[in-house]
């Protein structure tokens, strides 16, 4: 992308000491929204604020690369919605592709800035680069809570005595409330002048009819406020949250949390207005209950840092698998002897979207199938998932291949019960062209790549 600042003229340049005495950069990360954030607003106070986001790194891993279309379309729709409700308060979003320890460092120089503000997101680089942003600024770096129900400082243990499994987990944070959600600023600084903000690129396509969704705060408070006030599917919830389509049975509000587009906050606070003014049940609270698993999976991975991305995991366990990948290319193209994993797989990648009980069986087959390390099932889902988050996507990978948070070692899913019992008449398997010819195994031996 361009460089952003013009070259200032000598008469620019003399006002910048001036003019620049209290600009400060607010860098946004998994927190593309205004309201309930509590780091932008520590910066609203400033003379002038630049706005700043860096396109997500493109790492080669599991032989995978770059983003799926679906995905990169829904971030480029939230962040043009983020610079759109900016441009209300007067203000821009600033995006670059650059690496945030080389880029922010020169930003602060040339703004004159003196603070640098981010949330925390969880993950082993996310924290490698703040580390390197911090070490190679010469003003502070504050970084404020992420996008989670609870305060680190709510939390009733710290990060590395925090219990390694879910069921403790939620124990220990009965009778802690999250704090109410915080609106959004009514006004921000102007940005420092001389500033250009390249246009984004173009979305590489549409949402697909099948999951219409768009990225961005408003199109996240529509869904949110749709599904628990207008339709009440919420009321239901606990027992229609298996479903295999987007959109019909679980509130599908993940993309919007993931990008925080949404705060895990808001949803809860609209959960707890929908239980005082309308009624509670067993499914209103399982939806909280549900929010809890992605607390967990955020804490987790804060605790586990780079052991989330080993084979083995925290305990490194040794787990045998092998990677034949003619397997793995017909798995990840939904060409498998196994129709209700085709059409999940198909599903994925035409919407970007796939229900948790999808997850589980497709990871399942990938695993336990076909033996296939996990790593390389949770690096497609990364490409594909328009609701991609470190914590949640590697965290569930790891509790499925039996090296992560799960007390039964792992689960292996009969993926023929499976299909018996979340579709029975095979409409989904219909909807998403499933039923393949019948191909030979690739059976794995001693040749293939052995894996520890
Ligand atoms: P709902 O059932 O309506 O739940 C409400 C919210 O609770 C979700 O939006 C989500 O934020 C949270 N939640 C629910 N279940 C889980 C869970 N098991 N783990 C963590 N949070 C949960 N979720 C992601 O957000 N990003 C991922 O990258 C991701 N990868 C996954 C990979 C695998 C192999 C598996 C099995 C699960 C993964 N999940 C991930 C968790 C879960 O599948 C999705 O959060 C859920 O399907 C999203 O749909 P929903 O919003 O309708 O969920």
């Amino acid at each position: 992308m361009s460089r952003p600042w013009h070259e200032p003229s000598k008469e620019q340049r003399l006002e910048v000491d001036e003019r620049t005495a209290l600009t400060e950069i607010y860098w946004f990360q998994n927190d593309l929204r205004l309201q309930d954030n509590p780091g932008l607003l520590q910066h609203a106070g400033s003379k002038k604020l630049l706005l700043v986001y860096f396109w997500p790194e493109s790492r080669p891993w599991c032989n995978i690369t770059g983003m799926g279309s679906q995905r990169r379309r829904f971030l480029l729709e939230s962040l043009a919605a983020l610079r759109k409700d900016l441009a209300g308060l007067g203000q821009d979003l600033l995006v670059l592709s650059g690496r945030p320890q080389l880029e922010l460092p020169r930003l602060a120089r040339e703004t004159g800035a003196s603070r640098v503000g981010t949330s925390l997101s969880p993950g082993y680089y996310e924290r490698r680069t703040r580390e390197q942003v911090a070490a190679t600024l010469r003003v502070p770096l504050q970084v404020y809570g992420g996008n989670t129900l609870f305060r680190a400082d709510q939390l009733p243990f710290n990060a590395e005595k925090m219990p390694v499994q879910f069921t403790p987990f939620k124990n220990k944070l009965q009778g802690i409330t999250p704090t109410e959600p915080a609106a959004a600023p009514s006004e921000l600084p102007p940005p420092p002048p001389g500033l250009v903000f390249p246009a984004l690129e173009a979305p590489p396509c549409k949402p697909h009819i099948a999951f219409a969704v768009q990225g961005g705060s408003s199109a996240g408070h529509r869904r949110l406020r749709q599904w628990i006030f207008g339709e009440q599917a919420i009321l239901q919830y606990k027992h229609t949250r298996n479903g295999l389509d987007g959109l019909d049975g679980s509130s599908s509000l993940s993309p919007w949390l993931a990008l925080g587009s949404l705060s895990a906050r808001e949803v809860a606070a609209q959960v707890k207005s929908f239980e005082a003014e309308v009624t509670a049940n067993e499914s209103t609270q399982w939806l909280l209950y549900e929010l809890l698993w992605r607390e967990f999976f955020h804490w987790r991975a804060m605790r586990d840092d780079i052991n989330l991305f080993r084979v083995g995991g925290e305990p490194g366990r040794v787990r045998r698998c092998t990677f034949e990948p003619r397997n793995f290319a017909r798995w990840c193209q939904g060409d498998t002897n196994f129709p209700l994993v085709n059409a999940l797989m198909h599903q994925l990648v035409g919407t970007g979207w796939m229900s948790n009980r999808g997850r589980q069986i497709a990871a399942s087959c990938l695993v336990n199938e076909f033996g296939i390390e996990w790593r390389y099932g949770a690096a497609f889902f990364e490409k594909h998932l328009l609701d991609y988050d470190v914590a949640s996507n590697y965290g569930n990978w790891q509790y499925l291949a039996g090296v992560g948070a799960d007390p039964r070692g792992g689960r292996h899913f009969n993926i023929a019960k499976q299909t018996e019992q979340y579709d029975p008449s095979q409409r989904f398997i219909n909807k998403w062209d499933g039923l393949r010819p019948l191909q030979p195994e690739f059976v794995t031996d001693a040749a293939d790549w052995p894996l520890p």
